[in-house]
């Protein structure tokens, strides 16, 4: 059958590599510039010279697989002296315990299946399990309990965008299996109150997980620097699991975060073993099968590395950025900070919603900036980086040309491009949003010369039509943002 798009097949003959890498260099030649400060998350950088350490570190490893632990003598060795690291830096004792995970979302996965495990084992009387958490934990909360049929329980925060430490107690219940709260929280860098949470935690005798992804290895320089952070890690008895992140202020390559726990107790429920597959025993730490060396020797480098006198220097660099960054938006009368943010990490907002924080956010993407919107409440998130710092100036003439934008145009909308991460501030009916984000994931995804029957209909719903294997994910999602915008009367 012939086919209206040209299907891109396995090469008849492989190209030479020098080819091959400049056709890479060009692809990317066009996208967004992470290093000159463009964007406000994603990306964790240090420098060029730290860049390529790493990169050759995971090089070296990067074929070698760790599905076998006991293959590698050199890398289950780099692994453990990571461990040994972490747990050093989050105050763990001789009886802490971890592993290496691809990142965050896994290292989540892993603590929740393991209290759903202990749970079972352990309260074998709860049929439904729950867990309790913040509204302002991450998603991939969400996620595993959705994966895993677990209940999840989410709380309203307070004025200051943290946990309530009340609510909590309101909220457990014979089904409860376990707590889980940030430090600090992705949105707005703020840190939950985890010592009340604790004292909830042990009233109830249930474990509490401390989502440390994105302060794990930023908070303890933020500690020794003298800068105000609670307690938050395993000095709190209470604390049984922390996820932090190496992949994020750990400053390794992609692909690697640390769960740790407070013992043996607790991740012995998280092993998976099968004994009678034909290929022999097979039996995982983690929810990966085979899994690289390269995250675990890059990881391993960059501690290594920067070792903690680079990480402290690192650090204030970074804080004293925010703290420049803080104190330009606090000038501006028309913004102000949400909340306390204890690191750099914040958001901010407009106060009394004038002008539209979208609309801000619609100039400063227009000026070249990538902008992670957010809602609940509307407002713009930055984590702020070393590699900010040169772009300070520019970024808050921007910031002050989009509020004269504003309040030169008070009739400018939105372009209704909501919050991308968590999709959507402004439209009523969630289980739409949920329905077009679907349909928008089955396009993206889908076979481009697929006749289209197979992905979600929805008769009553024409807020987003699939584009014609159209432009890439930006361009679609724009689209399908401004259609969903449309249906509700904006333009
Ligand atoms: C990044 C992050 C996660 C998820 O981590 P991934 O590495 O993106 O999977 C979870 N919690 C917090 C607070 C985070 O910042």
């Amino acid at each position: 059958m012939p086919s209206k798009k040209s299907r891109t097949i396995i090469p008849t003959e492989g190209k030479p590599s020098a080819q091959i890498l400049s056709e890479l260099e060009n692809m990317r030649s066009t996208d967004i510039k992470w290093k000159e400060g463009r964007v406000w998350s994603l990306v964790y950088y240090v420098n060029e010279e730290h860049l390529a350490l790493i990169n050759q570190a995971y090089n070296l490893y990067f074929s070698e697989n760790m599905l076998n632990p006991l293959a590698w003598d050199s890398l289950r060795g780099m692994e453990t002296e990571i461990k040994s690291m972490a747990l050093d830096l989050l105050n763990g004792d001789d009886e802490t315990v971890g592993v290496i995970t691809s990142g965050g979302t896994e290292s989540i996965f892993q603590a929740v299946y393991t209290y759903r495990e202990w749970a079972r084992k352990n309260k074998s009387q709860i049929k439904a399990p729950e867990m309790v958490v913040p509204v302002s934990i991450h998603p991939a909360f969400e996620k595993a309990a959705h994966i895993l049929g677990i209940k999840i329980i989410k709380l309203p925060t307070g004025e200051d965008l943290r946990a309530q430490p009340n609510a909590f107690r309101k909220a457990i219940n014979k089904n409860t299996i376990f707590l889980a709260a940030s430090a600090p929280s992705y949105p707005n860098g703020v840190m939950d109150p985890i010592e009340e949470i604790a004292q909830i935690a042990k009233e109830y005798r249930l474990p509490f997980h401390v989502d440390a992804c994105i302060g794990g290895y930023m908070l303890p320089w933020v500690e020794k620097l003298g800068r105000p952070v609670p307690v938050w890690d395993f000095r709190i008895p209470e604390v049984t699991s922390i996820s932090a992140d190496l992949h994020k202020f750990g400053y390794a390559a992609k692909g690697c975060s640390t769960l740790l726990y407070r013992s043996m107790d607790y991740m012995k429920y998280q092993f998976f073993i099968a004994t009678d597959f034909p290929g022999g025993i097979y039996a995982n730490a983690t929810f990966q099968g085979s899994r690289s060396g390269g995250p675990i020797a890059a990881a391993w480098a960059a501690l290594n590395a920067l070792g903690k006198e680079g990480y402290l220097k690192i650090a204030r660099e970074v804080m004293d950025t925010a703290d420049k960054i803080k104190e330009e938006i606090n000038k501006i009368p028309e913004l102000k900070i949400l909340g306390k943010p204890c690191m750099n990490i914040i958001s901010y907002t407009s106060v009394e919603s004038k002008p539209d924080i979208f609309v801000i956010a619609d100039y400063l993407e227009e000026k070249g900036w990538l902008v992670d919107r957010q809602q609940f409440p509307n407002s713009i998130h930055l984590t702020i980086m070393k590699h900010h710092l040169p772009v300070i100036d520019d970024y808050i003439n921007d910031l002050k040309g989009a509020i004269k934008f504003a309040k030169d145009n008070p009739g400018a909308t939105s372009k209704g491009n909501a919050a991308l991460y968590g999709l959507m501030a402004r439209i009523p009916f969630r289980g739409m949003v949920k329905s077009n984000v679907r349909k928008l994931f089955e396009e993206m995804y889908s076979n481009p010369n697929s006749k289209g029957n197979t992905t979600t209909k929805d008769k009553e719903d024409k807020s987003y039509s699939p584009a014609d294997n159209g432009p890439a994910w930006a361009g679609q999602l724009n689209k399908f943002l401004i259609g969903i915008n449309r249906i509700f009367g904006k333009k």
